[in-house]
């Protein structure tokens, strides 16, 4: 891969034909049409909002750093910006008069600024490195190069990596937040579209996990549709909301992608397990309600799932003096399963730190957490209770 540090590039140079997309708000061509400024894969301009872009215009004009500009050259004098896009979107907007900063505690256009600052302003040289190389190459320089400003999200990394028609046409779909269903879908997944968490998760879901992003990507780079991604998203959306009803706000964020890999092929009874759902949240035992959802997918066989509430100190305390001085006097152990055995354990008094509290009725069989359903068992007899 080859790099190329310039600095024979200014303000004037790079905005010149600058031009900026108000309705999506994008910069898209910059240096006389020699340089893409928002290509396919990069962020949506996230700098516009008052502060980071009159930040970048104040830093010109007190002659501070801007920190280093990324190109990748894509053609003869064709290049696009790798990082650095909101740098020169802002840089561009306030040029061409999109923007105001506060100069003196006016509000100022650049039409309106004193020449001299002007052409401070034009003759700003930048630092641009221009790379060219393999994809590979070009991955790894990005992973370690330092980014200003907002960082980049490993989604907007992959992007930029395989960008070309599917991520266009993915993007289009996913990325929208003007897309329809982005209301719907955000019920199930956390993130912003614009930052492309909600791409992220649908390419995580048919790619079946973290990992295959990137593999799935690579192959399907140069196709023009996404329609096996689509339909295995609303598969998944449509299962989840076919079987839970209207969403709730812990539903959100959930391995929806997983739990429909694991579940989909098995038929519940949604009124069955609409209510099982309605009877775990009003239960104040199950601690994490996030939880309920895959223990009800999976025949509630697994509790570990909804925290259940333990036992309260005073309460095991309380047990373990009652149920040592009994077991003194009856002169057995007082761990209850231990007396029954036919070993020297059989009346063996335990420590209160030896032992743990024990639903006698499980929790799951409708047992409460509280001291009347509760026992302290020795540490083995408790693990080997639970098992069961
Ligand atoms: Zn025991």
């Amino acid at each position: 891969m080859n790099t190329t540090l310039r600095t024979d590039l200014t303000v004037r140079d790079i905005c010149e034909g600058f031009m900026y997309n108000e309705l999506e708000g994008k910069g898209l061509f910059g240096w006389s049409g020699r340089l893409t400024i928002q290509p396919e894969y990069q962020r949506n301009y996230i700098y516009a909002d008052g502060n980071k872009d009159v930040a970048v215009i104040e830093s010109i004009l007190k002659d501070y750093p801007l920190g280093l500009i990324y190109f990748t050259q894509v053609g003869d004098d064709r290049y696009e910006v790798l990082d650095g896009q909101q740098r020169i979107t802002s840089i561009g907007r306030y040029i061409t008069n999109k923007l105001a900063v506060k100069i003196n505690g006016m509000e100022t256009y650049f039409d309106g600024l004193d020449k001299v600052l002007q052409e401070k302003i034009m003759n700003y040289s930048l630092l641009i490195y221009v790379c060219e190389g393999e994809e590979p190459e070009i991955k790894q320089w990005f992973e370690t190069i330092n980014i200003a400003g907002v960082p980049l999200k490993p989604q907007e990394l992959l992007n930029a990596i395989y960008s070309g028609r599917f991520v266009t046409a993915a993007k289009e779909v996913f990325s929208n937040s003007l897309n329809s269903n982005m209301q719907k879908w955000q019920c199930y997944i956390n993130g912003d579209p614009k930052r492309q968490d909600i791409l992220h998760t649908a390419l995580k879901w048919v790619a079946k996990g973290e990992d295959s992003v990137s593999r799935y990507m690579s192959e399907h780079r140069q196709e023009d549709n996404i329609r096996e991604m689509q339909l295995y998203f609303d598969s998944v959306i449509e299962w989840v909301k076919n079987i839970f009803g209207s969403p709730r706000s812990e539903m959100k964020g959930l391995e929806w992608g997983e739990l429909y890999e694991k579940y989909h092929a098995v038929s519940y009874d949604q009124a069955a397990i609409r209510k099982r759902v309605s009877e775990l949240y009003a239960d104040e035992c199950v601690t994490r309600k996030r939880g309920i959802f895959e223990y009800v997918l999976g025949g509630e066989q697994n509790p570990v799932l909804l925290e259940i509430r333990m036992f309260e100190k005073s309460d095991i305390k309380t047990l373990y003096e009652r149920q040592t001085q009994q077991a003194k006097v009856d002169g057995t152990s007082n761990c209850p399963m231990c007396s029954q055995m036919e070993n020297n354990n059989r009346n063996r008094i335990y420590k209160l730190t030896e032992m743990d509290a024990d639903h006698v009725t499980a929790w799951s069989k409708g047992g409460k957490t509280d001291i009347f359903n509760c026992q302290l068992l020795c540490k083995t007899h408790n693990r080997m209770k639970g098992n069961k």
